[in-house]
């Protein structure tokens, strides 16, 4: 099973549940896959994106050296992404679509600094990457597929 978050060209934001990443390129292909709100067919994938904003006073402290760990095996990493994303679900605000909108703001000052999620596309990642607005993208965890 994967989750993924998909807009139509009306820009609506959505969830998308498949079996697999072939099923979602199948439904894509033959056009099944409609935006529940206005039944566009016209979908595209968005990579889930999140940011906490630091101050450039703060900047990160370097780390204490550490011998490395293991390589974790995809059972491990699964885990963690899921409690990732549970993180982020409970302690950052969720801001949808106007995720770079916000990052942005935010950046700039022109609003609180806070926690934030939501969704951006290819274009607006690259806007924010050419304004050195920091986030970070985050794969959706796979469930059983
Ligand atoms: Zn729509």
């Amino acid at each position: 099973m994967v989750i993924y978050d998909l807009t139509c060209d009306n820009s609506h934001s959505f969830e998308g549940w498949f079996s697999g990443p072939e099923n979602y390129q199948e439904q894509l292909s033959q056009n099944r896959i409609e935006c529940p709100v206005c039944g566009s067919t016209a979908i595209t994938k968005l990579l889930h994106a999140c940011a906490v904003h630091m101050k450039k006073e703060e900047a990160p402290v370097p780390r204490a050296r550490r011998p490395t760990p293991a390589m974790p095996g995809p059972e491990q990493l699964r885990e963690a992404l899921i409690r990732v994303h549970h993180y982020v679900q409970n302690n950052f605000e969720d801001v949808g679509a106007h995720f770079a909108e916000e990052a942005r703001r935010i950046h700039e000052g022109e609003i609180d600094e806070r926690p934030i999620h939501g969704t951006a596309t290819a274009e607006e990642r690259e806007a924010l990457d050419d304004d050195s607005i920091p986030y970070m993208t985050l794969p959706k965890p796979e469930l059983d597929s």
